[in-house]
């Protein structure tokens, strides 16, 4: 089981790890959760070909392409941003699992489902699954509604959750099985879910998490919102960003937790930012699980000496 002990900060503040970096080992994390319905729906709708975004050092293109291996579909990945000289190790992968790559211009990738690409791409194959970039939408949260499930089973009693959030889907599918299992008194009590935005400026995904939980949860009225608590202020200098005092923290806690590695761009900037509300007195928690959601291949991107995990 993918669950380790993490350090109690304090006599009043326990904090463990779930490790959801060690499961899947091709593709570890979230992102797996993310695109299992999404493949589900793509050999229901019998496609030969399946399709998404990404940018070059993307974790869900990776797990895209790692979960795709085994079978038999096309997989075709548009990836931000034009054509380099050499291929990122995270694309390079990529190639090695038989993923067709098509280069798009940043213009171009912004328009999403609209853009060129897309409709080139439709045309050469014909039937073509999409997956949103980051493997979002309502299917994405509905595999994240299960890891969650059995995230609580094997860790109960937890008073606050803590995961890191991009698109939100995660979170999202998070905050719609903490509600179902709030409303089922045999699970006890229900932890508050606090998740901590690795984006720049956007406040209002707090609503959207909802809107999927609320999709997530077929429609039953419930409040969602009261145990969701949602940081959009703890990026740091911006995504993908890592300024001297996170790199310092990094440096911190690579040293006092050796065996917990950290990603570079989410788990990172969540840790970061708790271990300040604890620190703080603003954490009135006892006990904490912060959810890793992997992301390691992420550090790739990176100069070597900015990881202190290596
Ligand atoms: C993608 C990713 C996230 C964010 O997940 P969302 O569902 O997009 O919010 C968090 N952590 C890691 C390591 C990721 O790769």
């Amino acid at each position: 089981m993918p669950y380790a002990d993490g350090e109690a900060s304090d006599q009043s503040h326990y904090v463990a790890m779930y490790r959801g970096d060690l499961e899947n080992k091709e593709a570890p994390g979230n992102k797996w959760h993310k695109l299992r319905y999404h493949l589900l729906a793509a050999k229901a709708q019998k496609v030969s070909t399946i399709a998404t975004f990404g940018g070059p050092f993307s974790n869900h293109l990776h797990a895209f392409a790692a979960t795709l291996e085994s079978l038999p579909l096309n997989g075709v990945a548009v990836v931000r941003g034009e054509l380099q000289p050499s291929l990122t190790p995270t694309l390079r992968d990529m190639v090695d699992k038989g993923i067709e790559l098509w280069p798009s211009s940043r213009a171009d990738y912004r328009l999403g489902d609209a853009a060129e690409i897309v409709a080139q791409i439709n045309r050469l194959y014909g039937q073509v699954y999409w997956v949103p970039e980051g493997g979002g939408g309502v299917l994405g949260a509905q595999g994240c509604r299960d890891w969650a499930a059995s995230i609580q089973a094997h860790c109960p009693d937890f008073d606050a959750w803590v995961v890191s959030s991009g698109t939100g889907t995660t979170a999202a599918g998070f905050l719609s099985h903490i509600d179902l299992s709030h409303s089922n008194l045999s699970h006890g009590n229900a932890p508050d879910l606090h998740v901590f935005s690795a984006l720049k400026g956007e406040p209002r995904q707090r609503d959207e998490i909802v809107a999927i939980a609320r999709a997530v949860s077929s429609g039953e009225e419930r409040n969602l919102s009261d145990r969701l608590f949602f940081y959009s202020d703890c990026h740091e200098g911006g995504y993908a960003k890592l300024n001297a005092t996170v790199r310092r923290f990094l440096c911190d806690f690579a040293r006092m937790n050796p065996a917990i590695p950290l990603d570079p761009i989410y788990t990172s900037k969540a840790m970061f930012t708790v271990s300040q509300l604890i620190s703080a007195g603003h954490w009135p928690y006892k006990r904490t699980l912060f959810i890793h959601t992997g992301g390691m291949q992420g550090w790739r991107g990176y100069a070597k000496h900015f990881n202190p995990f290596f």
